[in-house]
């Protein structure tokens, strides 16, 4: 049996008549640069994560980008985030001019560790992003307390997240800005890149409409250096009729995931996801932690036998080459560094069968009893 880690052509086939018909309007509008389907889809999201205001950008790592360029900030400023996460997070900080400064994860969650931010913290911190790894909200309240205790502007990498909840409040609706991405891996994904950011500040608002278009409020009378970074329309237009589907899409995931809970609780070796933090966790990634034997040798295993799996994420941030000038060791940062040894995702997908899952969860099971 063949289970891949994502089936996207299995959602495109369900789909294909409304997208079909979405892309034709879209093409013979003559709209495909911003444009209604833009504005609508923007208050779409909006209202869905809770925020006054959404602003479509090209990619989610451009959402990150604009967010951080709108602090505006000088050589040597710095942003806190979590090591243990998707490259962009740190790449996006330093294209927008910032230093990343990498803190550990929590014990108990792949999320970044509040007290570690506040550990972090010094005259040059002008921001935090923490980001909610898998579909798991970071731990908000506490990242929130320390943001305003020391004036730290907060950018939510919701990039895994959209549908998310901490508590009862979606992310991106909590910080100052939430960044989400609609690469055709997200929860919503789209069929190209994409990304947007939401916002309850009319101000933050407002300098992110003008960054994406080159800083330029009026046209040709452009006020800062900005970027062309915009959703096309066409996306936006095939993403309005993916967002109706996403709470199913969500729901059949939570289900897979409660399932596999069941199937591999007393299995000694393999620890399921933690669900430490309150609220809706939307399972981007299923993410098991190998506990006993080699998680390369069961990837391998499950490789071999046709099943689809990923390491996120093999390397933390702090010890990327890319990040190598930051001068961090191995070792400083504990926790996420085995992590990133034992951390395997497996198919989560909401088009999964319960036979291509029993076979997921037999094929783990028959390898365990082999360590
Ligand atoms: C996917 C992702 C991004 C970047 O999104 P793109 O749309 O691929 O640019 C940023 N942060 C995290 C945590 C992600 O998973």
């Amino acid at each position: 049996m063949q289970v891949p880690l994502l089936d996207l052509k299995a959602q495109y086939q369900a789909l294909r008549e409304p997208i079909l018909a979405a892309v034709d309007e879209t093409f013979a509008s003559g709209a495909w640069i911003m444009g209604p389907k833009v504005k609508t889809f923007e208050e779409e999201v909006a209202s869905y994560v809770h925020a006054k205001a959404a602003i479509g950008c090209a990619s989610g790592t451009d959402a990150l980008l604009l967010s951080v360029r709108a602090l505006d900030p000088k050589p040597g400023d710095e942003v806190i985030a979590p090591a243990f996460t998707f490259f962009a997070t740190g790449g996006a900080t330093v294209n927008a001019g910032a230093t990343p400064v990498f803190v550990d994860s929590q014990e108990d969650s792949f999320n970044v560790d509040p007290a570690a931010i506040e550990r972090a913290i010094t005259p040059k911190t002008r921001a935090i992003i923490p980001v909610h790894l898998f579909g798991q909200s970071a731990d908000m309240d506490p990242i929130m307390a320390i943001a305003k205790k020391h004036n730290l502007a907060v950018i939510e990498d919701a990039a895994q997240s959209i549908g998310c909840t901490y508590g009862d409040r979606p992310v991106g609706s909590i910080g100052d800005v939430g960044c989400f991405s609609f690469y055709p891996s997200k929860n919503l994904g789209g069929n190209g890149d994409g990304g947007i950011i939401t916002t309850n500040s009319a101000e933050w608002e407002d300098k992110l409409r003008v960054l994406r278009v080159h800083g330029a409020k009026k046209k040709y009378l452009n006020e800062v250096i900005g970027f062309n970074s915009r959703l096309d329309a066409v996306h936006a237009a095939i993403l309005s009729v993916k967002l109706k589907h996403l709470d199913d899409w969500c729901a059949a995931r939570q289900a897979n995931a409660a399932r596999y809970d069941e199937a591999f609780k007393g299995v000694d070796g393999i620890a399921t996801p933690p669900r430490a933090i309150p609220g809706n966790h939307v399972f981007n990634q299923y993410t098991i932690r190998v506990k006993r034997g080699s998680r390369d040798a069961l990837q391998a295993h499950l490789k071999e036998n046709g099943i689809g799996c990923e390491i996120y994420y093999p390397y933390p941030l702090h010890l990327v080459p890319a990040f190598g000038n930051l001068g961090y060791e191995k070792g400083s940062l504990p926790v996420c560094e085995q992590q990133a040894v034992e951390a395997l995702s497996i198919p989560i997908f909401p088009e999964m069968n319960s036979d291509q899952q029993g076979y997921v969860v037999e094929t783990i099971k028959n390898w365990v009893k082999t360590q």
